[in-house]
């Protein structure tokens, strides 16, 4: 694969202790910039403002409102870029930053200028990093509607660059037959081809405090990667470096083709 979208979700980017993985950031830093290196585009959907965001102003638990959860993730986002320009120019990459919303499919206008920022900083090589704009759209902060915003977007993405791979970076090793923190017999399915109604049953909720979609918004991502002809890989995200395997052809996590 030439063109590789990569959406690393919270669980990845910070520990349960509310601190940040600066080793985990850095290492996602280093694989996609090696990437560049070897001709590959990569694009970067990165989830974590809120929690950075908690962080940086020392908060313990997450706000219960939504504007105060727009304020934390606005203060997050600034925070979390400086991390990944700091870690990309260690291995003399620049960064971009886009701050979308799902409406980029509904007008042809925004998604023609979305396509158009993204192949131009791609020519350039530089590596765009996307996430929800939070500031105008709640889908992601509400976790009401379980939506998992940044897993649909990253599809959304993947969709409109033609990209040859999806690969989802998880708490998890992939998609298994049921949720394995709650049944130590679930086994984890190599390979999908279709989302049925039976596996659409055996996705559950998110996993940590951080987590926002959880599986079923990981198949919703599936079906429309599905529908594109593409392919998505749902790996474990704890060492980024498993890119690098999954690139290699490795059986690794659940490949959705
Ligand atoms: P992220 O923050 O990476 O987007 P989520 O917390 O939203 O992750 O979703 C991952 C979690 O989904 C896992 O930790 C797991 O607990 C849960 N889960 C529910 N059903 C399944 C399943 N069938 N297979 C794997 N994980 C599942």
């Amino acid at each position: 694969s030439k063109r590789i979208v990569i959406k690393i979700g919270t669980s990845s980017l910070m520990y349960a202790n509310g601190e940040i993985n600066l080793a985990g950031i850095d290492e996602l830093a280093f694989v996609l910039s090696d990437l560049r290196n070897q001709d590959k585009e990569v694009i970067l959907v990165s989830s974590g403002a809120v929690g950075v965001g908690m962080n940086h102003l020392n908060l313990t638990t997450r706000p219960t409102t939504i504007p105060k959860q727009q304020a934390v993730a606005a203060v997050g986002q600034a925070a979390l870029m400086n991390i990944y320009n700091q870690r990309f120019a260690t291995y003399g990459k620049q960064t971009a930053q886009l701050l979308l919303t799902r409406d980029i499919v509904e007008y042809p206008t925004s998604r023609e200028n979305v396509i158009n920022t993204l192949e131009q900083l791609l020519t350039m090589g530089i590596i765009p990093i996307i996430n929800e704009n939070d500031t105008v759209a709640v889908d992601e902060l509400d976790h009401q509607t379980k939506f998992g915003d940044n897993d649909q977007l990253s599809a959304i993405v993947a969709e409109l660059i033609h990209a040859d791979l999806l690969i989802m970076l998880s708490d998890i090793d992939g998609f298994y037959s049921n949720n394995p923190l709650s049944d130590p017999n679930a086994t984890l399915y190599p390979h999908i081809s279709k989302i049925t109604e039976t596996l659409l049953s055996q996705a559950t909720g998110k996993g940590s405090a951080y987590g926002t979609g959880g599986m079923t918004s990981k198949l919703k991502a599936a079906t429309r990667v599905l529908k594109s002809h593409s392919a998505m890989v749902l790996a474990n995200g704890q060492q980024p470096k498993i890119i690098f395997d999954i690139l290699a052809g490795k059986e690794i996590g659940t490949l959705f083709k």
